[in-house]
């Protein structure tokens, strides 16, 4: 098989050993009733491959994975997961045949959805088991917190629908001053005890995605969702405690250097002009592969162990990096995310240097990148 200079790198052990790290550290904060955990593997897993990372995850004993739609949940079943797959997306204009073939379990955050579902549920003559997303301030997807009593009759009275999980999502849970996180958890608790005035009786309640699960032990429920963990990445500002390593590195080779001399430019529309004799390498990686064009003149990339600024413009197959003094020569591996020598570049960094967040990072690795897994 042949394979571009540019490759990701995606380490399932690495993977398995964060969810693990996860599932510990939940069972150590509360031992008498450890919160089971959810993966999240929409979006392709975050960039990262959903067949060969949902079948890892289910290898390192998750058994419930979530994705964004139901061609998602297809794409894990043809992968031969068999763990449950939950699907959080809205499904009030989706081909529904899919939840039945791929024996998904879908969100019902909508009225609409819940009578699509129903309906089609009574046609296949099947029960369905659904988890009940409700918005508790994220003004998304949702039945509101506090319309429930008009709402929520029936659907729990749906014949062919049964109430599996009650869920919520915060908007703010990164962000370490925000009053609606409280806020939001104030209001889910409220909602679930109006479910149960209700009738409904759900074998579980979520609401933690990453940043949450790293930050408040209370909106741990009874299971957690991370997503941005599992791949070692750790939502900024936050920081953990918990042994996460990042399951995906980018490298590349250098394929040319050469010399400028002062007051040349390189790269479209010259915005980078040597001031002194300067070495750059081209490096067979552009916009098309999902780097970002900003990252000219506010990345680096390491080569030789050192970091080497990405200068003038970000090509669609290529980039540019200034390696003067560097002693680099073409065949160098060049790294775009990961470590090398000493030093080491990763998601959050490069997010930051963008004014992005890393969950774009990894999901934007272009399809053209060959994923190598190990
Ligand atoms: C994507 C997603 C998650 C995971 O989010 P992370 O921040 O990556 O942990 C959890 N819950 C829902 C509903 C999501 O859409």
């Amino acid at each position: 098989m042949r394979v571009r200079p540019t490759v990701a790198r995606v380490d399932l052990g690495v993977l398995k050993a964060n969810y693990r790290a996860i599932a510990d550290h939940l069972a150590r904060q509360q031992p008498s009733r450890p919160p089971g955990v959810i993966g999240v593997v929409k979006a392709n897993a975050y960039g990262h491959g959903a067949a060969q990372v949902g079948r890892a995850l289910e290898d390192g004993g998750a058994d419930l994975l979530a994705c964004a739609d139901i061609e998602e949940g297809a794409v894990l079943r043809a992968a031969g997961v068999r763990a449950e797959i939950l699907v959080f997306g809205a499904l009030s204009v989706s081909d529904l045949d899919g939840l039945f073939d791929g024996r998904l379990t879908p969100t019902i955050s909508t009225p609409g959805a819940a009578r699509a579902v129903q309906a089609a549920a009574a046609r296949y003559k099947q029960r369905v088991r659904y988890h009940l997303k409700i918005d508790t301030g994220m003004n998304r997807l949702g039945f509101r917190f506090d319309n429930l009593r008009r709402t929520l009759p029936e659907v729990l009275g749906s014949p062919n629908l049964e109430l599996d999980a009650v869920f919520t999502h915060f908007a703010t849970a990164d962000d370490p001053g925000s009053a609606l996180f409280d806020e939001q958890r104030r209001r889910f608790e409220l909602a679930l005890a109006d479910v149960a005035a209700l009738g409904g009786r759900p074998r579980y309640r979520h609401a933690a995605n990453s940043a949450a699960v790293v930050r408040d032990p209370r909106v741990w429920f009874d299971r957690v969702r991370p997503g941005l963990l599992l791949y070692g990445i750790v939502p900024p500002p936050l920081e953990s405690a918990i042994a996460l390593n990042p399951v995906m590195t980018l490298t590349s080779r250098v394929v040319a250097v050469k010399g400028m001399r002062a007051g040349e430019i390189t790269g479209y529309g010259g915005r980078f002009t040597a001031s002194k004799p300067t070495t750059i390498a081209i490096v067979p990686a552009g916009y098309a592969d999902g780097l970002d064009l900003r990252l000219a003149g506010r990345g680096a990339v390491l080569i030789r162990g050192q970091r080497a600024p990405i200068v003038g413009s970000v090509c669609m197959d290529m980039l540019i990096a200034d390696v003067t003094g560097m002693d680099a020569s073409p065949g160098d591996e060049v790294v775009i995310i990961g470590r090398q020598g000493n030093d080491k570049i990763d998601a959050r960094e490069m997010a930051a240097a963008i004014g992005s967040i890393p969950w774009e990072i990894v999901c934007r690795v272009g399809t053209r990148i060959e994923r190598v897994y190990g």
